[in-house]
């Protein structure tokens, strides 16, 4: 059983019949969970027209109006979130513990920015003249696309989309395409309420196709893409012609730095949880190990016991796993090909290094890569899967200097018991996120935000939500 899905344009479900569907597969089994359209130049059009015509209005409502609008879209998210769990997990793979806390957090997120709505500030400068007052405005930037990736997709949503509405703009959703069926369904909840046609649009289609339309488009006014470096590079690039803004939240490669005097326990336990929730498909998740040789084979060892004991299967018919598929075929041809390279480069598997022996899916098994070195291309490049590449280090400062040398820098995490260590190590560390003694997994009211290529701008919290307005300063002459 799947369903097919219609765009959600200025209000509507769009009746037309795209002439050109996107089948979306479960990557446990393979089966066709839904289909999309592959939208038109003209529907996308008719999004970003909606989108425009709607937000004066939008913007005009009292921002404590506007964020009535996100608890009722939360309440309903909250009213439906065993079905959308249970979709996520279809479609995207993810465990269903794992797809309750995304619609979870989903509804919170919506909640949460909207308790934004009365602290939204300008500020009074002070005047060089007499008798003149100077007021800095904040007001919303337009039109914003939200172009989104599929690891967290129900999610990502409500970060793009909460903050965009909360400020007065308007926006036209554009979901990946392997994970877009819980994005109709959101709309249907939004179709349920009031909300004024035209605030929120949603169009499906491939990102060389709707999602290179969107950014390009003269009257989108703000580009909010999550996913890799080399979309994000093409969305600057297309958006440059306009020079429409971007805020983009790209891969990451999260080092672990694991010091002499670190509780392992606790270090294997956080590091395996960083690895191995989503199947490893997370931005901040622990992507490279540096251990301190006197404890290199102690925490080695337990490690590669908790990854050896991860259950994985499919989420929809097995329980009790801590993790399902990755999210296609390419991907787990693209980590086997990363795990054979590292072997050849001098890396030892001490664990898995393998797809996983199913009739069907698109399982990899948990895999440890001892032996690993800075200029193996597994410690330098996104992996996106269950493979944790580990290497020894002599010192606190070789560890900093590797962490720091790579193309990412939005997470990065320290183990130890050592205050000082700890610290010293958060002042060298030049990566958006730090975690220290816990897993990488980001608070709504921080600020997520990754260095070089890891990102410009960022999310959540009140940073993430003042990326969504531009200034106005006005100069009173009233003496
Ligand atoms: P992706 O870049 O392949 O696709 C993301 C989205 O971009 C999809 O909707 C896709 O259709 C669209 N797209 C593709 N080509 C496009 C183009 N030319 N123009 C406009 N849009 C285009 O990323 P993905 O595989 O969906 O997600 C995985 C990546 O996302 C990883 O690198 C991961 O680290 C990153 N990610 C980052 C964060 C963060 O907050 N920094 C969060 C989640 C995922």
């Amino acid at each position: 059983m799947h369903t097919n899905y219609q765009n959600y344009i200025d209000g509507q479900f769009d009746t037309n019949q795209a002439e050109v569907l996107i089948d979306v597969i479960n990557p446990a089994d393979e089966t066709l969970v839904a289909r999309i359209p592959e939208s038109s130049r003209a529907a996308v059009d008719a999004a970003v027209e909606a989108a425009r015509r709607a937000q004066p209005a939008w913007a005009r409502l009292p921002a404590i109006q506007r964020a009535d609008y996100l608890r009722k879209i939360a309440a309903k998210i909250r009213e439906h979130k065993a079905h959308l769990a249970a979709l996520i997990t279809r479609e995207q793979g993810k465990i269903l513990p794992l797809a309750e806390v995304e619609v979870a957090f989903t509804a919170d997120y919506l909640d949460y920015t909207a308790e934004w709505a009365r602290r939204l500030e300008g500020e009074v400068l002070t005047s060089d003249r007499v008798g003149e007052s100077i007021f800095l405005l904040r007001k919303p930037i337009g039109v914003v696309a939200g172009v989104l990736p599929w690891n967290f997709p129900f999610f990502l949503i409500a970060r793009k989309l909460a903050p965009a509405l909360l400020t007065g703009n308007t926006i036209v959703i554009k979901p990946s395409e392997e994970t877009p069926a819980n994005a109709y369904e959101f709309a249907k909840l939004v179709a349920e309420i009031d909300l004024p046609a035209g605030v929120f649009n949603l169009v499906g289609g491939r990102g060389a196709t709707v999602g290179a339309q969107l950014s390009a488009h003269e009257h989108v006014n703000l580009v909010t893409f999550t996913g890799s470096v080399a979309t994000g590079r093409r969305i600057m690039a297309a958006a440059a012609n306009n020079l429409t803004r971007v805020n983009l939240e790209l891969g990451g490669k999260a080092p672990a730095i694991v010091l002499a005097d670190a509780d392992l326990d606790l270090a294997a336990k956080a590091i395996w949880d960083s690895r191995i929730i989503n199947t490893g498909q997370v931005c901040n998740c622990t992507e490279r190990v540096y251990v301190e040789r006197g404890i290199a084979d102690a925490f080695s060892e337990k490690i590669i016991a908790r990854m050896a004991a991860t259950r994985y299967g499919d989420p929809s018919r097995e329980t009790g796993l801590d993790m399902g598929p990755l999210i296609n075929r390419a991907a787990v041809d693209r980590i086997d090909g990363i795990v054979r390279k590292a072997e050849t480069q001098g890396a030892r598997t001490a664990l898995g290094g393998h797809p996983a022996a199913r009739a069907r899916g698109y399982h990899y098994e948990p895999t440890v890569l001892l032996n690993c070195r800075h200029d193996m291309d597994v410690m330098r490049h996104e992996v996106f899967g269950p493979v944790l590449p580990i290497q020894v280090v002599d010192s606190l400062d070789e560890a900093v200097a590797l962490a720091n040398d790579s193309e990412y820098g939005l997470t990065s995490s320290v183990f130890t018991r050592d205050l000082n260590a700890a610290m010293r190590a958060v002042h060298a560390l030049a990566f958006g996120e730090t975690y220290i003694n816990r897993e990488s997994f980001e608070a709504m009211q921080g600020f997520h935000a990754g260095r070089r290529h890891s990102g410009i701008g960022g999310a959540d919290g009140k940073h993430g939500l003042y990326a969504f307005m531009e200034t106005q300063v006005v100069y009173l002459q009233h003496d």
